[in-house]
C-alpha cells in the first residue's frame, strides 16, 4: 500500500526494524548517518536502499526537519556507496518515492540507486 508522506513516522516499519538489528539485511555501508542494504527484491542486476540513521518518514520529511549534519551526512553516504559500488564510470539511477502517487511503500526515507545496465527511459510510458 502507498503511503502518505505527511504521516507521523512509524517505528515499527520495516527499516526502523532493521536499523534496530530486529530483522536482518545484506548491508554494504554503515555509519553515522545511513546505512545502505540490497533490496529485497532487486529492480536491477543492482539494487541498493541507503536510509538515513534518524527517523523521517519521507524525502518532504527529511529536508524539512533535518539537522544540516544529517543531510550532508546522508548525501554523502549515497554518494560513498555508488563509488564504492564502482558504479561512476557505468553510471547509476537515483529515485526516491515519496507519497502516494509515487507509490512509496516503506514510510522511512530510502533512496534507490539502480545500476548494472542500461536502465532505458526515465519513467514507464
Ligand atoms: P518504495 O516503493 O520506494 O517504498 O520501495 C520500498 C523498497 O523496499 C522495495 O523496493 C522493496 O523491495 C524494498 N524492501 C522491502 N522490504 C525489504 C527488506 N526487508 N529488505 C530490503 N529491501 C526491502
Amino acid at each position: 500500500m502507498p503511503i502518505d508522506a505527511t504521516q507521523p513516522y512509524d517505528d515499527n516499519n520495516i527499516f526502523a526494524r532493521i536499523l534496530r538489528g530486529e530483522l536482518p539485511s545484506k548491508t554494504v555501508y554503515d555509519d553515522e548517518f545511513a546505512l545502505a542494504f540490497h533490496d529485497i527484491n532487486p529492480q536491477a542486476p543492482l539494487h541498493i536502499l541507503v536510509i538515513p540513521k534518524g527517523a523521517y518518514v519521507s524525502w518532504d520529511d527529511f529536508s524539512a526537519r533535518a539537522s544540516d549534519a544529517e543531510i550532508a551526512g546522508f548525501v554523502r553516504a549515497v554518494g560513498q556507496v555508488a563509488r564504492d559500488a564502482g558504479l561512476v564510470v557505468p553510471g547509476y539511477r537515483l529515485l526516491a518515492n515519496t507519497g502516494l502517487d509515487s507509490h512509496q511503500e516503506v514510510p522511512h526515507l530510502h533512496v534507490h540507486i539502480f545500476a548494472g545496465k542500461k536502465l532505458g527511459p526515465m519513467l514507464a510510458r
